[in-house]
């Protein structure tokens, strides 16, 4: 069952295609998907994973509502955990704690803007996707439906829009930040860090959300 909402955002056709369970095995991304999840609430305990977002770029972004009984979504978890694809994430850290513990799958590689963001813009301790957006491509980001239900077994037409607009912009801050990265000398560094952060995620899940094992205290 998928529901398909056809709008213009930031002067781009996009249809927006939202599916129920799992993502159709027809559906197919060309090169880096950029990704987000929803999910009840930010507590890796407490709140569910709800639904995730995929886009390639491309004019199509496709959503997957998920049954929270089962999370029996084959197809989704196939392309999530596809080793030779790069996934794009702002703040991946969490959705692949989530990912992780509610659809068992490793999430990588991985490509975090929020951690680039971290590594080059050190002019400033703006890093949310709305800050980085407006700088980097002088866009304006709404974030009007980021704390409504997504647990709602209806989503309406303007939390289909709010949640497609998180993966809308990931690819082209994905490339004004390598090219800072590259310039500042930072490049491995930043790879370093993203081949890391499933073992961060898996940390997070086993008690060590809150400590740096690396410290010395
Ligand atoms: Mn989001």
């Amino acid at each position: 069952m998928s529901r398909r909402l056809s709008l213009t955002l930031d002067g781009r056709n996009i249809a927006v295609h939202l599916h129920a369970g799992d993502l159709p095995a027809d559906v197919r991304f060309s090169g880096a998907i950029a990704v987000d999840s929803e999910t009840l609430g930010l507590s890796l305990i407490r709140d569910r994973l709800c639904l995730v977002q995929m886009s390639d770029g491309g004019g199509d972004i496709h959503l997957v509502q998920l049954d929270r009984r089962t999370y029996d979504a084959p197809n989704l978890k196939a392309v999530l955990g596809d080793g030779g694809t790069q996934k794009i994430f702002h703040f991946g850290r969490f959705d692949l704690a989530v990912l992780m513990r509610d659809l068992g799958i490793v999430c990588a590689p991985v490509f975090c803007t929020k951690i680039a963001s971290k590594l080059v813009r050190t002019y400033t301790d703006r890093h949310g996707l709305k800050d980085v957006v407006k700088e980097l491509l002088g866009k304006d980001l709404s974030k009007e439906q980021q704390s409504s239900d997504w647990g709602a077994a209806h989503l309406s037409d303007a939390q289909l829009v709010y949640a497609a607009s998180d993966v809308l912009h990931l690819h082209a801050v994905r490339d004004r930040l390598s090219e800072m990265l590259a310039r500042e000398g930072r490049t491995g560094l930043a790879e370093a860090c993203f081949a890391f952060l499933p073992t961060r995620a898996a940390l997070d899940l086993q008690g060590w959300e809150a400590v740096d094992i690396f410290a010395h205290a």
